[in-house]
């Protein structure tokens, strides 16, 4: 297809404008490197806001400059309108408020940004891509740059240009796909009663700044909730896939909301299959609204509450992953291995969302002491098949375990500031950006 026009002279091309993508996007610019972001829907932060994924899991371990200038950002514009964090450097978001925040930080800084742009081919020569094609609204367009970021949470971009990718474990199994909504209009003031007097211990009901609203099979904190799930998957009201993980937030400026975790959906097949896709956005949805009336004609609070959003995008935890010229595995995360090209920290635990319940068992009890943490290598952002490239966020060079961890929000982002650094480093030396030594990005992220 011939493209409609050309746009020349950048940089870095970032294909994605998620988590990692922001991140990285945003640190290239602060290098002072001209920088197109190009993101296939019409906001920002893709899994958080598109998805709905808020909160932010807690990490201990510290983060980048860049995600510690968009979290102060963001605490900043969100003053005064609720609780933003949580023990831990948990951060509470809503989706609305951190599309626009990012918005307007990257184009402060200088990042150009292109929505409705879906990158549908890579043009590669020797092992250098030239340039990335995307349909945006009705035409093709061209963009030419020296150097590629791939944050495209499926490994898109790389795999167009031939670098080689990996799914799923090596048994074939894959994590579950959730399709989060949120509920408005809750009567906060009779849940947190109701959720007092039923020895309910998950949040402190009397807490006003925060509420989590979870149900989860024989998890004691959850106190009668757990006898008035049971009872409703008796007579039927509920069915026993929809009543085994429900995990409700409240969101800063959206009083009465909860931004839902769930439904965590059975497995209908790899997700990449394009009719197996489409029924999971139907199941899911059938299931959002199963809970919903069920909440609303039992739980005292949820009386008035309605479905008032679901997430433009399926909550995807793993799909494609590049191989890189290092294979992170679980081995690293029991290990806490240490690299001397670590360029980000992770701690958040080998985390599968399964439909088998020992797989979710086994992965709790792996979790770090407070202050314990492994190193990623800048190898695993980068390949041998394609120079001037590197992947950042929940596609990196890793095993199916350790995808688990490392797909945190907080280690996305500081993924994405070394890889924006890395790119300064390269165009400095002249260099591809697999020939980088790592080493060099250490010191100013760890
Ligand atoms: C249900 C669920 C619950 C989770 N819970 C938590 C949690 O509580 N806390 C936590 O920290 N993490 C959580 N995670 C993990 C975390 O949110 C994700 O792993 C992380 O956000 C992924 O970031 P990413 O940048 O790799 O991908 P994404 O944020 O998904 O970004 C990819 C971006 O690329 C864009 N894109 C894709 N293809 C193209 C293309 N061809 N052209 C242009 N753009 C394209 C997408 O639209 C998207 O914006 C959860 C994940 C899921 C799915």
């Amino acid at each position: 297809m011939k493209p409609n026009k050309t746009y020349a002279g950048y940089d870095v091309v970032v294909v994605g404008g998620g988590t990692a993508g922001v991140a990285a996007a945003l640190s290239a610019s602060l290098q002072g490197l001209k920088v197109a972001l190009l993101e296939k829907r019409i906001a920002l932060t893709g899994t958080q806001a598109n998805a709905m994924v808020t909160p932010f899991m807690p990490s201990h371990v510290h983060g980048s400059a860049t995600a510690d200038m968009l979290t102060r950002a963001y605490r900043e514009h969100m003053a005064g309108q609720g609780r933003l964090t949580l023990p831990g450097n948990m951060e509470l978001y809503s989706p609305e408020s951190f599309k626009l925040l990012n918005e307007q930080v990257l184009t402060e800084n200088g990042v150009e940004i292109f929505y409705d742009a879906t990158v549908i081919t890579a043009d590669t020569d020797n092992g250098i891509i030239q340039s990335v094609t995307a349909l945006i609204f009705d035409n093709f367009y061209m963009f030419e740059a020296e150097q590629f970021i791939d944050a495209s949470g499926d490994a898109l971009l790389s795999r167009f240009a031939g670098a080689q990718l990996m799914t799923g474990d090596t048994d074939g199994s894959r994590q579950s796909v959730s399709f989060r909504f949120e509920m408005a209009n809750i009567n906060f003031d009779r849940l947190r009663q109701y959720l007092a007097q039923a020895d309910y211990t998950f949040c402190d009901p009397a807490d006003e700044t925060f509420m989590e609203f979870v149900h989860v099979p024989g998890v004691e904190a959850c106190g009668d909730l757990l006898e008035v799930f049971a009872k409703a998957q008796q007579n039927g009201e509920l069915t026993p896939e929809i009543a085994r993980y429900i995990q409700g937030f409240s969101m800063p400026g959206k009083p009465g909301s909860l931004s839902f975790n769930n439904p965590q959906m059975p497995q209908l097949g790899n997700v990449e299959d394009p009719q197996v896709f489409s029924e999971y956005v139907r199941y899911g949805r059938k299931m959002q609204h199963q809970l919903a009336a069920f909440l609303a004609a039992n739980i005292p609070g949820f009386e008035q509450a309605f479905i008032s959003q679901e997430a433009n995008m399926l909550g995807v935890r793993e799909s494609n992953r590049v191989k890189g010229r290092y294979v992170m595995t679980a081995n690293d995360y029991a290990q806490r291995r240490k690299f001397d090209d670590g360029i980000a920290r992770g701690d958040w635990y080998i985390d599968i969302h399964s439909d088998d319940l020992d797989v979710e068992d086994e992965s709790f009890k792996k979790k770090y002491d407070k202050g314990e943490y492994y190193e990623i290598p800048y190898r695993s952002l980068v390949c041998g098949e394609v120079a001037n490239l590197i992947f950042v966020g929940r596609i990196i060079s890793c095993d199916f375990k350790m995808q688990s961890s490392i797909r945190i929000q907080h280690t996305c982002r500081d993924m994405g500031d070394a890889a924006g650094r890395a790119c300064a480093l390269a165009k400095q030396h002249g260099i591809a950006l697999n020939q980088v030594n790592g080493c060099d990005l250490k010191g100013e992220c760890l």
